[in-house]
């Protein structure tokens, strides 16, 4: 039976947006409240994995998110010390399994720029800007829940409230869902610029992870920056760290001296790796970061989250359609499962390779790699698992 209340979303992320887009366009009212006044402008994830780029064709927005995107053909892996490419991956090798052979680098704020119009160019699609979620109750048949706005409190009824409201979720605090893990010793320190890392490190594709005991390096191309991102370990002072003569000093600590650039962004930030507890708890569901966390190597944070997105909104889709609510606990197992068992196993690992100490297991990586790389078949298989079509294998 039709649901009687709106889906209540919290958060205007990539995540809540992708669901709101994913039921709008199935004609269930949703509606999206976000705490900000304005869209999210930060520096984030900026990886766009095949998979997601299917789901966004299937709600209407790849060609425009591509639009604004850089598409990277090759993903390389390379040590830093002494500086040699382990291993060339080409795309091409996925070219049967998927429309989308491709990662694109696109930041993630331009995306949510893309979906927010395009969830509410549909009748049943609201978004609902500088509405904080202060609390909810589940009344048992439906929840409500209140919203400070500049104009005072707003109380809402829904069908079902979502929590796409990111790391510190209100949702997830007020269910008292536990949230177990792990913080990383490591920093990321991110600098963006107008840098040529092509002509700086010949040879090199768009994406490179760069291994190193001490000072790993992660370059990521997009169309008008390009992101050097940097190892900081727990013992750096950050003020030190963030002085611009520090920041290009580790720039031409890695690249040798440089062409003059401009520093055009700096971010700083820890990195965790936690599954909350259930994903479910009566009317109240969790997706994204609000429901899980995992390290940035490979990109697969926001793409979890966006996938997250397009399985609750089938389920809830066909609940629209007569379905039983038993399907929101398939939605949590399902998606805990592979939280657990696949986006934390496969970033973990990325993490280590970066960091690889011994040189025993320092060759076993290399070879493995460069292997992978140079078998059609095996590069295949490790092409679709790194853009989250391990299914298709
Ligand atoms: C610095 C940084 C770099 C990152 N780099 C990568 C990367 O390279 N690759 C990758 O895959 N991932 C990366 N991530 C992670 C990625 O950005 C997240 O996985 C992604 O943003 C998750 O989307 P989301 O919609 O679940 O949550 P968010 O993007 O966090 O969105 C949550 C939204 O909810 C709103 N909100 C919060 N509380 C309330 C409330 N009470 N009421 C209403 N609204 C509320 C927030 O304002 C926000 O707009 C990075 C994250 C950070 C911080």
């Amino acid at each position: 039976m039709p649901f009687p209340h709106p889906i209540l979303i919290v958060g205007a992320g990539p995540v809540g947006l992708s669901l709101a887009l994913a039921l709008a366009r199935a004609g269930i009212p949703a509606e999206v409240f976000e705490a900000d006044a304005e869209l999210n402008t930060q520096i984030r994830a900026s990886t766009f994995h095949p998979k997601t780029l299917e789901m966004f064709q299937e709600w209407g927005v790849a060609d425009a998110i591509i639009r604004h995107g850089y598409k990277v053909h090759r993903l390389q892996y390379w040590e830093r010390s002494p500086r040699r490419l382990i291993a060339d991956f080409d795309y091409g090798c996925i070219a049967a399994d998927t429309p989308y052979p491709y990662r694109l680098q696109c930041p993630q704020h331009i995306a949510t720029r893309i979906l927010k119009p395009a969830v509410e160019a549909n009748a049943t699609g609201k978004v609902h800007m500088g509405h904080q979620l202060l609390d909810f109750v589940d009344c048992g048949a439906y929840v409500t829940a209140r919203f400070a706005t500049a104009n005072g409190l707003v109380e809402r009824r829904g069908s079902y409230i979502i929590g796409a409201d990111g790391t510190h979720s209100v949702v997830r605090k007020q269910l008292g869902i536990g949230f177990q893990g792990k913080t990383y010793e490591d920093r990321f320190l991110l600098i963006g610029s107008d840098l040529k890392t092509s002509d700086l490190l010949p040879g090199a594709a768009q994406v490179c992870y760069i291994f190193d005991p001490q000072e790993w390096v992660i370059i990521l191309n997009l169309p008008d920056i390009v992101r050097v991102v940097f190892r900081m370990t727990d013992n750096e002072n950050e003020e030190t760290a963030l002085r611009e003569d520090n920041l290009r000093m580790r720039i031409r600590r890695f690249f040798g001296e440089t062409p003059p650039y401009t520093i055009k962004a700096i971010q700083l930030y820890r990195v965790h790796q936690r599954v909350a507890d259930t994903f479910r708890m009566g009317r109240a569901v969790l997706v994204g970061d609000a429901a899980h966390n995992n390290n940035p190597s490979g990109g697969m944070g926001m793409n979890s989250g966006i996938h997250d997105a397009a399985n609750l909104a089938d389920k809830l889709q066909r609940m629209y359609n007569g379905e039983p609510d038993g399907l929101l606990d398939e939605y949590a197992r399902e998606r805990r499962q592979y939280a657990i068992e696949s986006v934390q196993l496969y970033t973990d690992r990325q993490y280590t390779h970066m960091v690889m100490r011994a040189g025993e297991e320092r060759e076993h990586r290399n070879k493995m790699l460069f292997d992978a790389a140079n078998d059609p078949v095996k590069a295949r298989a490790y092409m679709l698992r790194a853009s989250m079509l391990e299914d298709r294998i």
